[in-house]
């Protein structure tokens, strides 16, 4: 049963969606330490190949592996980034509110997306 004040959030989807920032911080801290293994083997065939890689063919497949790399780390920080502060904002209860027009965050957007900071109506 809703208490119907809308305020605070009832406990069950509190604890959803901590569960769903929980989770989707331990997959992405996974994802960056693998991504991190493979850009020191990257970093070190690169090495141990001492190639070009201005003037190597295979020098410039390392160099395109290294940008996109970099770029898939950078966004799983980036990524890391979001769910921190949406763990803050389920701490002081702006999780629920839109960042744009302070009206409500739906609870199934939210659940599709747990890093969302505005309304559906504010996102589009
Ligand atoms: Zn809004």
């Amino acid at each position: 049963m809703e208490n119907g004040t809308g305020n605070a959030r009832s406990s069950p989807d509190q604890r959803a969606a901590t569960e769903r920032i929980d989770e989707a911080r331990a997959s992405g801290v996974r994802l960056i330490e693998s991504l991190r293994r493979l850009w020191d083997g990257v970093v070190e065939a690169s090495e141990q190949a001492n190639i070009d890689d201005e003037h190597d063919p295979e020098g410039a497949t390392v160099a395109f592996e290294r940008a996109q790399l970099r770029d898939v780390l950078k966004q799983a920080h980036a990524d890391m980034d979001d769910l921190d502060r949406a763990a803050e904002r389920l701490r002081t209860g702006d999780y629920w509110v839109c960042d744009i027009c302070g009206g409500p965050i739906a609870v199934e957007r939210l659940a599709a997306r747990p890093t969302a900071t505005t309304c559906i109506r504010c996102a589009r």
